[in-house]
C-alpha cells in the first residue's frame, strides 16, 4: 500500500537539534547539499524568504535607501586595507586561487561581507558634501567558512541584505545605525511575531572594524539566544583606510562617517525555533506562503469542489489562499499542512454546504470552529491577525519566564548547569570578566540592552563597580 501518512518528527523534548532538523527537511524548507554547511532551499522555504525579503526591501526603500550590486570577488589587497576587519574575517574567508588551470597572481576572496568593495566604490563617487548621504543596500549571497553549521541559522553560504551608508557627520551616521536596527526590530516583531531585545554588543562581540555594533537578540525554544540582526556604526575607520573624503561645507577635506547593517536567511531558523512545535512548523501568518488552506471533504460528492472553489475565490483578494483538491485522503492533508505550518485550515464538506458554513482549524492552538460563509472574509482576516498576536504573546511570555537575574557567578553557573536561560547580570566592562563568565558557564554576553535596569552595584564576576546590566546566554 502507498505510504499515505505524514512522517512524524522527533519531539523537541527528546532531542531539540533533531527536532529542528526534522522540521527543516520534513516541512520542505531546505535540504543538505554535497558541500558541508551549504543548503538547498526548496520552493516552500524560498517563498517564506521572499515574503520576508519583500517586506524588508520595502522598509529599506521607505527609509530612503537604494539597491545596488557589487561583485562577488574581492582582491586580497583590497581586503587587507582595514586591519581590524581582515583580522576578524581572515579565519572565515574562502579564497579563489585559480582561473581555469592558471594560478592567479593575486588571490581573490569570495565576499564574506562587502565593506571593502563599498569602500573602494565610495572613494570614487564621493567628492563633496553634496554627494552625501549615500544610502545603499545590496541583496546578495556571502560565504563565511564557519566551523559548525546548521541549516538557516549558520551556513557557509547565506542570503542577506547588507546596507552600507556614508554620512557627513557622526551624529547622522549614529542616527542611521539606530534607525536600521529599529527597522529590523519591527520586522521581527510585526511581521514574524518574534520579540527581540535591542542593545549594544560589547567590544569583544562587536563587528570587526566597527566603532560599535547594535544588535537585536531573540530567545529560542531551548533557552539559547540568537543574534538575529546587527547594525554597525563604522565611524571613519574604513573611510580613512580607503580615503573616502569630501569637501565639506567650509571647503575643507573631511572623511565620511559610515554604517553597515545586515539581515540574513538565519531568520527562518529563528522563526522555527521560536514558534514551531512537536507537530511541525508554525508560521507567523504574515510570512506564510499559504495563509489559508482549503481541504474539501468527500470531494466526490456533488457540489463540494465547486463550493470549495467559490470560497477560495471569495478570499483570494484579501489573503494567500490555496485549495488541495488532490485525491489524497483528508487526514493526510491535515497532517501535511500542519507540518508545513499553514496558519488556517478550512474544511468544506457536503453538510457544510447545506448549512452555509465552513469549519476552520487554527494551526497554532488547534482550535476548531464553524463559521458562516457570509462572515468568512472578515473572520479569516481577524483570525490571521489574532494568530499573529497570540504567537507574539506566547513568545514574549516565554522570554519573560526564561529570563533570570544573577547576582554572582555561582548563580550563573547554577542556572546554566543543566538548562539554558537568558541571564540578566551586572558587568564592570572588563573583557577578563566576560572571558571568565564564558569559560565557567558557556554563556556569552548577548548585549548591553538599551533599556537598562540597575540590578546591583557590583559586577557579577569580579565584584568591582558595575557599569551596565548585560544579557548573557548560551547562543547559536
Ligand atoms: P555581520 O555582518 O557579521 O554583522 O552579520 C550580520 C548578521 O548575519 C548577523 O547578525 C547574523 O544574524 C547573521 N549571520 C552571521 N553569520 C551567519 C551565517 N553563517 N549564516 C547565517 N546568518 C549569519
Ligand atoms: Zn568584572
Amino acid at each position: 500500500m502507498a505510504k499515505e501518512f505524514v512522517e512524524k518528527i522527533t519531539s523537541m523534548d527528546d532531542d531539540f537539534a533533531q527536532w529542528y532538523t526534522d522540521i527543516v527537511t520534513k516541512a520542505k524548507l531546505a535540504d543538505y547539499s554535497s558541500v558541508r554547511g551549504s543548503m538547498i532551499i526548496h520552493p516552500y522555504g524560498y517563498k517564506i524568504w521572499e515574503n520576508i525579503r519583500d517586506e524588508l526591501d520595502r522598509k529599506i526603500k521607505q527609509t530612503g535607501h537604494e539597491n545596488v550590486y557589487m561583485p562577488l570577488l574581492i582582491p586580497e589587497s583590497l581586503l587587507q586595507k582595514e586591519k581590524d576587519h581582515i583580522a576578524g574575517f581572515a579565519p572565515e574567508v574562502a579564497w579563489v586561487t585559480h582561473g581555469g588551470e592558471e594560478e592567479l597572481q593575486e588571490r581573490l576572496c569570495i565576499r564574506p561581507t562587502s565593506e571593502v568593495l563599498f569602500g573602494e566604490y565610495y572613494k570614487n563617487v564621493i567628492h563633496s558634501y553634496r554627494d552625501l548621504p549615500k544610502l545603499y543596500n545590496q541583496w546578495s549571497n556571502v560565504v563565511r567558512w564557519e566551523k559548525t553549521t546548521r541549516p538557516f541559522l549558520r551556513t557557509l553560504e547565506f542570503l542577506w541584505q547588507e546596507g552600507h551608508t556614508c554620512h557627513e557627520t557622526e551624529e547622522e551616521a549614529v542616527e542611521e545605525t539606530e534607525k536600521m536596527l529599529n527597522v529590523y526590530a519591527s520586522l521581527c516583531e510585526d511581521l514574524l511575531a518574534i520579540p527581540v531585545i535591542k542593545g549594544k554588543k560589547t567590544e569583544k562581540e562587536k563587528f570587526a572594524g566597527a566603532t560599535f555594533t547594535y544588535t537585536v537578540e531573540s530567545l529560542m525554544h531551548d533557552g539559547k539566544a540568537l543574534q538575529t540582526a546587527t547594525s554597525h556604526f563604522l565611524g571613519d575607520g574604513f573611510a580613512k583606510a580607503f580615503g573616502i573624503e569630501f569637501l565639506n561645507r567650509d571647503g575643507n577635506l573631511q572623511t565620511v562617517q559610515q554604517t553597515s547593517w545586515g539581515f540574513t536567511t538565519r531568520i527562518i531558523g529563528a522563526m522555527i525555533m521560536v514558534h514551531s512545535d512537536n507537530r511541525g512548523l508554525v508560521l507567523p501568518p504574515k510570512a506564510a506562503p499559504t495563509q489559508v488552506m482549503i481541504v474539501p471533504i468527500a470531494s466526490h460528492k456533488e457540489g463540494v469542489l465547486d463550493h470549495a472553489y467559490e470560497i477560495k475565490n471569495s478570499l483570494k483578494d484579501s489573503v494567500r489562499v490555496e485549495i488541495d483538491a488532490s485525491d489524497k485522503k483528508p487526514g493526510w492533508k491535515f497532517n501535511e499542512y500542519e507540518m508545513q505550518g499553514v496558519p488556517l485550515r478550512l474544511e468544506v464538506g457536503p453538510r457544510d454546504i447545506e448549512k452555509e458554513q465552513v469549519m476552520f482549524v487554527r494551526r497554532d492552538t488547534g482550535e476548531k470552529r464553524q463559521v458562516s460563509v457570509h462572515d468568512l472574509k472578515s473572520e479569516v482576516e481577524k483570525l490571521l491577525a489574532d494568530i499573529h498576536d497570540e504567537l507574539y504573546k506566547k513568545a514574549s511570555l516565554y522570554l519573560k519566564e526564561k529570563t533570570l537575574i544573577a547576582f554572582t557567578l555561582a548563580d550563573m553557573e547554577n542556572f546554566l548547569r543543566e538548562d539554558n536561560y537568558l541571564i540578566q547580570a551586572m558587568w564592570c566592562g572588563n573583557k577578563d570578566c566576560e572571558n571568565e563568565i564564558k569559560e565557567k558557564t558557556g554563556a556569552t554576553s548577548r548585549c548591553i540592552p538599551f533599556e537598562q535596569e540597575s540590578i546591583a552595584e557590583t559586577c557579577v564576576c569580579c565584584g568591582k563597580q558595575a557599569e551596565d546590566m548585560v544579557y548573557w546566554a548560551k547562543a547559536y
